[in-house]
């Protein structure tokens, strides 16, 4: 388990972390639409607070909002179409209920490994695995 690099991460980015068992809480997506796309501002921290990497947190918002999207140049998410903030908050709750929290004891101290091309979902404070894929 790897806690000192979540620790070490941890320190990094956020000097006030009051530790792992804190309750977790989806981070708050800011969202604004340009034109006809949605420009997700903050998506650099909230795949931070979900210590999931950028592409794979993208690719689901892809395939959950049903539209295409990239990373732009400032870090931010661009969607093609017009998303409500609510409607990205509630992607971002689906995703971490499939990829960040334990299914077993609930907390988000997971990582994904991958296992013979399936993807699990590891749990540091339990040592549940679980498949992210249903
Ligand atoms: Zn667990």
């Amino acid at each position: 388990m790897d806690y000192d690099d979540m620790l070490d991460r941890g320190l990094e980015e956020t000097p006030d972390i009051e530790g792992s068992s804190e309750r977790f809480s989806v981070p708050e997506p800011d969202v604004r639409q340009e034109g006809h796309a949605t420009v997700f501002e903050n998506f650099q921290q909230v795949c931070r607070d979900l210590g999931r990497d950028e592409d794979h947190l993208l690719k689901f918002l892809q395939d959950e909002l049903g539209t295409s999207a990239h990373i732009d140049e400032s870090g931010r998410g661009r969607f093609t179409g017009e998303f409500s903030e609510r409607r990205i908050q509630n992607a971002l709750e689906a995703y971490s209920e499939r990829f960040v929290l334990c299914s077993e004891c609930g907390l988000p101290d997971t990582d994904i490994v991958n296992e013979q091309g399936a993807e699990l979902l590891q749990c540091a404070a339990c040592g549940a695995r679980s498949s992210t894929s249903g």
